[in-house]
């Protein structure tokens, strides 16, 4: 079986990847297995430069096919923000916890109906000749009053997606997967592994 590198060191982003990408026909292994493998700094401007980079530079160093996926969280009562910059948006070295307190914290007395916010995926195939494409998805939804729920990574405990009762965090993985940003975005790039 044809091998194919997910360019990530997020534990959670790969299990999430390998769920949906099983049964494609790749054998797919993290990039945090490879000795020595480069730190990417996400220094880019938008999520197309940040997933490219990614995946060029797990690419190049492991001369595979790399799968990458850069993800922003939008929130429409902050203008937008966390935005690109969701993983650091408490600060230095916060945790997702940190992330989610300060998210709740900005949005406190935004009334229901003003809590909307949507996860945006930028997936990159990158292959060792150069080649790349990049594929996109989106799931809009509402950022919740109170975190809740086991399950997931990052602000899943806080949001909650169009037409569901559940956040992100009291979902299963399939469950996440069928409706999420990363889930149909990954969806895509399946489409496009068959024909390229
Ligand atoms: P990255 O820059 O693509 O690694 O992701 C930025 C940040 O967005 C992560 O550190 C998480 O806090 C958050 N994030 C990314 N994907 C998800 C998700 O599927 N659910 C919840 N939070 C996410």
């Amino acid at each position: 079986m044809n091998q194919l590198i997910v360019a990530t060191h997020n534990r959670n982003k790969f299990k999430e990847m390998a769920e949906s990408l099983s049964g494609a026909g790749w054998e797919v292994l993290p990039g945090y297995d490879f000795p020595g493998m480069p730190q990417v700094e996400e220094d880019g401007t938008t999520l197309e430069d940040n997933s490219l980079k990614k995946a060029r530079v797990v690419s190049e160093f492991t001369r595979l096919p790399a799968l990458s996926d850069d993800t922003g969280l939008f929130v429409d009562a902050l203008d937008g923000r966390p935005g690109i910059y969701a993983a650091r948006f408490a600060g230095d070295n916060c945790t997702y916890e940190d992330n989610v307190r300060k998210l709740l914290g900005l949005m406190a007395g935004v009334p229901q109906g003003k809590r909307s916010a949507f996860f945006r995926t930028v997936i990159t195939l990158y292959y060792p000749d150069g080649q790349f494409w990049q594929v996109a998805g989106e799931v809009r939804g509402n950022i919740v009053t109170e975190a809740r729920g086991q399950e997931g990574f990052g602000y899943d405990p806080v949001f909650r997606p169009s037409g569901s009762s559940k956040v992100f965090a009291e979902m299963t993985l399939e469950e996440k997967n069928k409706i999420s940003h990363r889930g149909l975005a990954v969806q895509k790039a399946r489409e496009l592994l068959k024909v390229i």
